[in-house]
């Protein structure tokens, strides 16, 4: 099958109709989040995001694009890999025997609309750790294993976003159902799709489409082309693992973790962070304990903390972790980068540090 136009409306209606729980972006507390949606009003149309290092705001367009925003602070991994989960429940009876009960894990189909070409990457690198190894996370895979990826290229960046540089965009390649391109033309958006999967192409098949034209397809051309020009922040890869590992002693570590908060907040909205806590929780009676799976943060004490206490005591060396592990460690690990340049870890660090500039300066290092 090849190029079609297609009804936005009718595309989410059809999800809903065929039972998909549908999420998609959505205005909330002034930033786009991914949120159930029902139908096409429901998306952030006529808004686009402003975003820099520490800096997001959500600003009004002249046109009524639905899909003309970077990415917001949430990614995916909210909904596969999220924050909070159960993992177990134990309770005492009044006869003092004991039961345990496991979270079961329930497969609810839903479908993603709106994912961006470097969440498609993101959602990969997450299959490749959680779903991959020897010992996959039923969690993560009962989440994983009925989800429509509905992508949209990425027509308007954010000056923050580098996926050029990380080979993950503007432009979608490959693991997504559907693939659309939203073009737009003065007051009017329309939606050209293409299939990526079977599944997909069965569920275009059912919807009310025309055959895209040659223009169309020039069109959607001309947005992946103009959005590859609006990215200008670049971080160069090549070699960059050796260029860290060279680095690890370097005092630019230390004046980086001078203004580092440890706040957490680059891990919290880093779409391929994968770690997590195990927190266990006991009521008052002494009757019930909880355990519950919480995202961690290497940039917690208490993340490291091994014998007599955390080995990463410092900023410095919880920030060289980091970034260590995303852009090096990462590639001996998993043979791909931990990084797809999403560009969240810049505009969500309160303090502005961009992983770009680090990985530049620690290279000028090496080159001097
Ligand atoms: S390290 Fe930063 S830019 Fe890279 S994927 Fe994570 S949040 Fe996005
Ligand atoms: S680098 Fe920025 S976002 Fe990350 S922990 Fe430090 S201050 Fe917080």
């Amino acid at each position: 099958m090849t190029a079609v136009n297609l009804d936005l409306a009718e595309l989410i209606r059809e999800l809903e109709a065929r039972g998909y729980k549908t999420f998609g972006p959505r205005i909330r507390d002034g930033a786009i989040v991914h949120d159930r949606i029902e139908s096409a009003d429901d998306l952030p149309v006529g808004w686009t995001d402003e975003q820099a290092g520490g800096h997001y705001r959500l600003v009004a367009r002249n046109d009524p694009a639905r899909f003309g925003y970077a990415v917001g602070p949430q990614s995916w991994k909210e909904l596969l890999h999220p924050a909070r989960s159960k993992v177990w429940e134990m309770r005492r009876d009044a006869d003092g025997a004991v039961q345990v009960e496991m979270t079961t894990h329930e497969t609810v189909k839903r479908a993603f609309v709106g994912v961006r070409p470097c969440e498609l990457a993101a959602i990969s690198r997450q299959d490749h750790v959680l779903l991959d190894g020897r010992h996959p996370d039923p969690a993560y895979a009962a989440n994983r294993a009925d989800v429509m990826l509905i992508a949209v290229n990425c027509g308007d960046p954010a000056a923050t976003c580098f996926c050029t540089s990380m080979g993950t965009g503007p432009a979608a390649r490959a693991g997504y159902d559907v693939l659309i391109t939203e073009l737009v033309d003065g007051h009017e958006a329309r939606y050209l799709a293409e299939p990526g999967s079977d599944a997909g192409e069965e569920f275009l098949d059912a919807l009310t489409t025309e055959p895209a034209t040659e223009q169309d397809r020039s069109a959607a051309r001309d947005v992946i082309e103009a959005a590859a020009e609006r990215i200008t922040k670049r971080l160069e890869t090549d070699g960059v693992r050796d260029v860290l590992f060279d680095r690890l002693d370097s005092p630019r570590w230390e004046a980086i973790g001078e203004r580092c908060l440890t706040c957490g907040n680059c891990t919290l909205v880093c779409p391929t962070c994968f770690c997590t806590d195990l927190v266990d929780v006991g009521d008052l009676s002494g009757t019930t304990t909880e355990r519950w799976r919480l995202w961690d943060t290497c940039f917690s004490l208490e993340f490291s903390h091994l014998g007599p206490g955390p080995h990463r005591a410092s900023p410095a060396a919880r920030y060289r972790q980091w970034m260590t592990h995303k852009l090096a460690g990462w590639l001996d690990q998993f043979g791909e980068s931990g990084c797809v340049g999403c560009g969240r870890c810049i505009t969500w660090c309160p303090v502005g540090i961009d992983i770009t500039d680090e990985a530049a300066a620690f290279r000028e290092e090496v080159m001097a």
